[in-house]
């Protein structure tokens, strides 16, 4: 048997389903979570149960991708049984779906979910009456606390052995005449789920119309023939009040409150100062600078810098020196104590000098490890993005996005899937499906990379912790927070932009629900970062570590395959100093050692963490920062290795911390990992958008390094370099212009469906 699990978004559907199915999906606290439907299976009862979690839907009308395919799955694949979720303490609101599905023939079961925050409340549900007025069995549960739910499976078991028939809300209306002369006209068909196909042709719904015009034709005729007052002909409306007017009148009695509703709850309390108009982002900025310093500081609280912890106090291994790490640094000393006794280990117990131990602790060892010893870090920082989620905080944020950056033509809705992107870009541009408007989705495709990824998290980590080693003026969390925010302001920028060329557009207005705030769930939080840290692994162990061979053997011989002991001699750095001119303005590609940052930069095609890999795997073959320096042991571990390795690179220009930060923003904006990209090419839809995009990567990337190198380098040299920046700057601002103006961005017609059903050619700029 199968078994749909149907509900308003936010009502625990996932929560349920986790439960049922023992499943680990994603619980998520917006809209696009999921998209498609997910399945799994039920065990306990006698059958075996397929559950189908359908995504989160409002109503079954066809405006929404979830709407389209919840609907689809309903009528065509037709389950056994429909569990229609409730969020009990939003009785009324969410039986606005209910009184949609009870008109479909299918068995339905209602649960009550989150009965537990109703008791809580002290208020209470007559369960017996409401299942009394709906006709259907309702079932009182908590899918979180794991409460009812057996009892609501054999109920559901029971039921959906039985047959039903639609029900509508309009018996006993001023409609029901009406009604029934529709109604009339499919019963010659012979198709069931009359009562739905009925109320749909009355509303006057598009998908519906289309299926069966010849009705469509006949029940226009009828629809004219009445007057509808107030209504003015808008059927859809007319159906929207008699749901509501049937739910307060006879549903919503059941719920039984112990004291009048409040007009202020805790969660509008807290929204009156974390949505604040003009509080909100500066205390987004300082919530995400939190977030950050108790992932990457060395120094908790500035206890040591402010003298609390006075000078000369300690200096202790895996601690520091008068100063104490917040918990990501902690985490991160403890696992570089131990790449250092495992390095040594493996380092003494191979011969010196054989090419396997080259491969070993060179190749493998140093590229992997400069990637895993950041794994605590990486996951300490999602741990704090997840509990933000959890807790209900994003949504906020995409709230307040929507107010600051729908000026510049980026909305909240596009905003969803983008901080999604602080995890990984795939899932990110997939979610990008749930937004309606064609430009805004591809206007969001294309911002995507500038949102970092958990992948890049280790560039801006390694090279944040140079900075704070070769020049204390910096700390890394301000580097890493650095990194996060930019990409966030570029993203603004580049939509603006954007939206006046490439991807215009009108962007519909954002209305999304903000769930109630509320404390986390610990096992959620768990099986969220258990799936980040298997994922990661996983791709340590084969992507990544596949790849730092090849760039072994790439670095290790040269062109006559003979071994070779300086890198720079090798394929790649042969090949790395070829192309290096081309990142010469953007400083990294500068000197002796450029060539290597921009071998790094093209490897994190394959995979972000790529950059730092491959970084890791040079410093432990270049003779100058080998892990070897006294011969006998390694004095540090690859990262220290790796760090010395990009501290001491810019060779020629005595400053490096503009090049440095050059480098971080060309890896930050630059074209995403491969598996992104295909993503974009599967959302985009051409080859040619998918061109235009990497163009237009490429295009921000390059032009936001030049500024950053030579705004920096005027800082450290002279006014001369302002003027190559300038220069830089209108050099690309003309090419673009001539690229446009030979029609690579062509215009072309796009057939587009308005909302009304007739369907009207637009024109569309660009993509
Ligand atoms: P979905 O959008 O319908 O899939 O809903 P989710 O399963 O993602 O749940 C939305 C939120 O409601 C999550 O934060 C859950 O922890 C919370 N939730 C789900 N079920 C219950 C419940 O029975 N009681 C309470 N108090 N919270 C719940
Ligand atoms: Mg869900």
């Amino acid at each position: 048997m199968k078994f749909a699990l149907a509900g308003n978004p936010n009502s625990g559907k996932t929560t349920l389903f986790n439960a049922l199915t023992g499943s680990t999906a994603h619980v998520g606290n917006w809209p696009g979570v999921t998209v498609d439907k997910k399945e799994g299976v039920y065990k306990k009862l006698s059958e075996k149960i397929d559950i189908v979690d359908l995504p989160g839907i409002y109503s079954l009308s066809p405006y929404s991708p979830e709407e389209v395919v919840s609907r689809n799955f309903l009528l065509n694949e037709k389950p056994d049984l429909i569990i229609n979720i409730i969020d009990a303490t939003n009785l009324e609101r969410n039986l606005y779906l209910t009184t949609q599905l009870l008109e479909l023939d299918t068995p339905i079961v209602i649960a009550l979910n989150m009965i537990d925050s109703v008791e809580k409340n002290g208020d209470a549900i007559n369960a017996l009456e409401l299942e009394e007025k709906l006709g259907a069995p309702v079932i009182e549960i908590s899918a979180l606390k794991q409460r009812g739910i057996h009892k609501l499976m054999e109920r559901a078991y029971q039921e959906a052995k039985k047959s039903r028939v639609g029900e509508s809300v309009f018996e006993g209306t001023k409609y029901q005449n009406l009604f029934f002369e529709i109604k009339k006209l499919y019963e010659n068909e012979g198709v069931d789920n009359i009562c739905f196909h009925t109320v749909k042709m009355f509303e006057g719904d598009q998908i519906e119309k289309e299926k069966y015009p010849d009705i469509a034709c006949v029940a226009d005729k009828i629809k004219d023939s009445i007057d509808t007052g107030d209504f003015e002909g808008d059927f859809e409306g007319i159906v929207a009040d008699l749901r509501y007017k049937k739910i307060i009148k006879d549903y919503a009695t059941a719920y039984k409150r112990s004291k009048p509703k409040e007009a202020m709850t805790r969660s509008d309390k807290i929204d009156k100062v974390l949505t604040h108009r003009v509080f909100a982002i500066p205390m987004f900025l300082l919530i995400m600078f939190a977030v950050f310093h108790l992932t990457f500081s060395e120094d908790f609280l500035y206890l040591g810098a402010i003298g609390i912890i006075p000078k000369g106090s300690f200096s202790l291994p895996v601690i520091g020196e008068d100063a104490i790490p917040s918990p990501g640094v902690l985490l991160y000393n403890c696992i570089e104590e131990l790449t250092t006794l495992i390095g040594n280990a493996l380092y003494s117990s191979l011969p010196k000098g054989a090419w396997y131990t080259s491969l070993l602790v060179d190749g493998l060892f140093s590229g992997l490890s400069s990637v895993l010893s950041f794994i605590p870090q990486i996951m300490v920082l999602f741990l704090f993005l997840t509990i933000l989620e959890d807790s209900g905080y994003m949504a906020r944020v995409a709230f307040i996005m929507d107010r600051a950056g729908r000026k510049f033509g980026l909305s909240g809705r596009s905003f969803m899937p983008l901080i999604m992107c602080f995890g990984c870009a795939v899932p990110g541009i997939m979610a990008t499906r749930t937004l309606e408007n064609e430009a805004e989705r591809r206007r969001t495709v294309m911002l995507t990379p500038f949102f970092s990824c958990g992948a890049k998290l280790p560039i801006w980590a390694a090279f944040g912790g140079v900075f704070a080693q070769a020049f204390s003026v910096i700390n890394a969390e301000a580097v890493v927070y650095g990194m996060y925010i930019l990409g966030i302001a570029v993203a603004i920028i580049a939509a603006m932009i954007l939206n006046k060329t490439l991807v215009k557009g009108d962007m519909p207005p954002f209305i999304m629900e903000l769930p109630a705030y509320h404390a986390p769930q610990f096992k959620n939080l768990v099986l969220h970062l258990w799936d980040k840290l298997k994922h990661y692994l996983a791709r340590a162990a084969t992507v990544i570590a596949g790849s730092v061979v090849v760039i072994w053997f790439l670095t290790s011989f040269n062109f006559s395959w003979q071994m070779v002991d300086d890198p720079s001699d090798s394929i790649i750095g042969n090949i790395g100093k070829f192309i290096s001119f081309i990142f010469v303005p953007l400083g990294f590609g500068m000197g002796e050692n450029g060539w290597k940052f921009v071998v790094a930069a093209f490897t994190g095609l394959i995979a972000k963490e790529m950059v730092v890999a491959s970084i890791g795997t040079f410093s432990g073959m270049d003779g100058g920062t080998a892990l070897e320096t006294d011969g006998s042991e390694l004095l540090g571990t690859p990262m220290a290795a790796l760090m010395l390795g990009i501290g001491g690179v810019i060779g020629g220009l005595d400053v490096s911390i503009p090049a440095m930060l050059s480098f971080l923003a060309f890896n930050l904006l630059s074209v995403p990992c491969m598996a992104a990209v295909a993503s974009a090419n599967a959302e985009l839809g051409d080859k040619k958008s998918l061109i235009i995009a990497i163009i237009f990567w490429l295009a921000t990337s390059y032009t936001m390094s030049l500024v950053i190198f030579w705004v920096g380098a005027f800082f450290v040299w002279n006014w001369w370099a302002a003027l190559i920046t300038v220069l830089g700057i209108a050099a690309i601002l003309i090419t673009l212009a001539a690229l446009s103006a030979k029609g690579l961005l062509k215009t072309r017609k796009i057939k587009k469906e308005t909302k009304a059903g007739k369907s009207e050619e637009c024109v569309k700029e660009g993509l």
